[in-house]
């Protein structure tokens, strides 16, 4: 448990910098060609896709740590039965046992 709260306060402080790195805007550039322009808004698109991830992720993490303070970490939040050690030790942030992991990706695509 306390090696999972330091995986996730160490994964938050990560996606924390990530994030704020993102938010740092490009300033006025001005482009020389369309293709440019058009690199760059394909890099933009690019960045807000990745910044997406990093808030899901960022989401996950802090309700992570929410379940370790309230003593809910561990289970499923789906079915409560608790989610395998070896799983918790590669992705501390899941919230799903294995078999509930499946079933949401087969549904979900
Ligand atoms: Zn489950």
């Amino acid at each position: 448990m306390a090696a999972a709260r330091k995986a996730l306060l160490e994964e938050r402080s990560r996606l924390r910098d990530e994030l704020a790195i993102a938010i740092e805007a490009p300033g006025q550039m001005t482009y020389g060609s369309q293709a440019a322009a058009a690199t760059h808004v394909f890099e933009q698109q690019r960045d807000l896709a990745l910044r997406g991830r990093s808030e899901n992720q960022l989401a996950l993490v802090e309700a992570a740590l929410a379940r370790i303070d309230d003593g809910r970490f561990g289970a499923c939040v789906r079915c409560g039965q608790p989610v395998a050690p070896e799983r918790l030790e590669a992705l501390p942030w899941a919230e799903h046992c294995i078999d509930c992991a499946r079933l949401r990706s087969g549904s979900r695509g």
